[in-house]
């Protein structure tokens, strides 16, 4: 297959995603840019093309996908019975990298839901993908545009080299402003609870529903067999070739011990990295976990050049955004912590 490359400037805009929306309807795959990562976008109500979104992946089947919107009369033809403090988070955070699972209606592929009876909802940001779906006029389900196990695409380069030749087309835009994907919580259990931590913090959510859980899975390798309320967490998630190994400490204790391990690279905060001996890349300041967000997919992506055996990793704050990338390396090293 040849995938399209629909370029986003001045001149080509409203080309490219008037071309998007025509693929999508037409039941072809697109990957699209969003303010988190890349995600690879297929019309909800198409069970054959959200097959398509599982195969070019290479993703579980039982791993759901997340349904875009573009406003709120698509929220009620996708989900019902949906509770009050949903909507003050719709009010609150949307649009934005919040996603709310919810009783789903028979509007979107069952595929979607992967079976399950909710369906995870979101409406993001971006300006373009805003604009593509409005266009199409359809709930887009888009996972994010990686094949399944990698690091999430935070450019459309990512995309391409994980991607190329099997999916419709790609949609060329900036670097995601947040990089990495949506919060998750879940309105189907009671209390409310944080299946992913992303850009909307645990701590905001906390002032609209006080009572939030947080889903064990956050911090946790899920036991073998235990029942996961989010699928995707149980998956190997994020992993260059690279051995990851996450550390956490304070930056003169991360510098020495890096500085005395052998055949290894470093990912670390901006201010280590001149006095880092071993081959390195830094992902963002250490105080900026805003930043650390926004270069982790990249880092992890690049890693694998330096063709060492093992990376340690500067484990970020778990406050704020960096829950969220805590979350991620956690994946990346397979659990793995060293905690100096
Ligand atoms: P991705 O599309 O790669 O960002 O992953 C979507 C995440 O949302 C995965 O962790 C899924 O398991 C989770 N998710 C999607 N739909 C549901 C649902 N209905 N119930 C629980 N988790 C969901
Ligand atoms: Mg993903």
């Amino acid at each position: 297959m040849i995938t399209k490359k629909l370029l986003i400037n001045k001149e080509s805009y409203e080309n490219s995603i008037n071309e998007a929306a025509a693929i999508l309807n037409d039941g072809g795959i697109v990957a699209i840019p969003t303010e988190t990562v890349y995600g690879l976008a297929a019309s909800a109500k198409s069970d054959t093309a959200i097959k398509k979104v599982f195969e070019a992946k290479g993703r579980p089947q039982d791993n759901p996908l997340i349904v875009h919107i573009s406003n709120m009369d698509m929220l009620n033809f996708v989900a019902k019975d949906i509770p009050e403090k949903a909507l003050d988070c719709a009010k609150r955070f949307w649009p934005g990298p919040l996603t709310m699972v919810l009783p789903r209606t028979d509007y979107t592929a069952p595929s979607v839901s992967a079976g399950l009876n909710s369906v995870a909802v979101r409406m993001p940001s971006h300006k373009t993908a805003l604009d593509i779906i409005e266009i199409s006029g359809l709930p887009l389900a888009a996972p994010s545009a990686n094949v399944s196990g990698s690091p999430s695409p935070t450019s459309p380069f990512h995309v391409e080299n994980d991607l190329n030749g099997k999916i419709d087309a790609i949609v060329y835009d900036n670097e995601c402003a947040v990089g990495v994907e949506s919060t998750v919580i879940s309105f189907c259990v009671n209390p409310p609870r944080l299946l992913r931590p992303g850009a909307v913090t645990k701590e905001q959510l906390l002032e609209i529903i006080p009572d939030l859980a947080v889903d064990k899975a956050v911090l946790k390798e899920p036991e073998k067999d235990a029942k996961v309320e989010s699928p995707g967490m149980k998956y190997k998630h994020y992993a260059p070739k690279t051995s990851v190994f996450l550390v956490e400490g304070d930056s003169d204790e991360f510098i020495k011990f890096v500085n005395s391990e052998k055949d290894c690279s470093a990912i670390c905060f901006y201010e280590e990295f001149n006095q880092i001996t071993v081959p390195k890349l830094s992902y963002g300041e250490g105080e900026n976990e805003e930043s650390l967000a926004k270069g982790v997919f990249s880092a992890l992506r690049e890693i694998d050049n330096l063709n060492l055996e093992k990376v340690y990793i500067h484990a970020p704050s778990k406050t704020g955004i960096g829950l969220a990338v805590y979350n991620r390396l956690l994946r990346a090293a397979a659990f793995r912590v060293i905690k100096l």
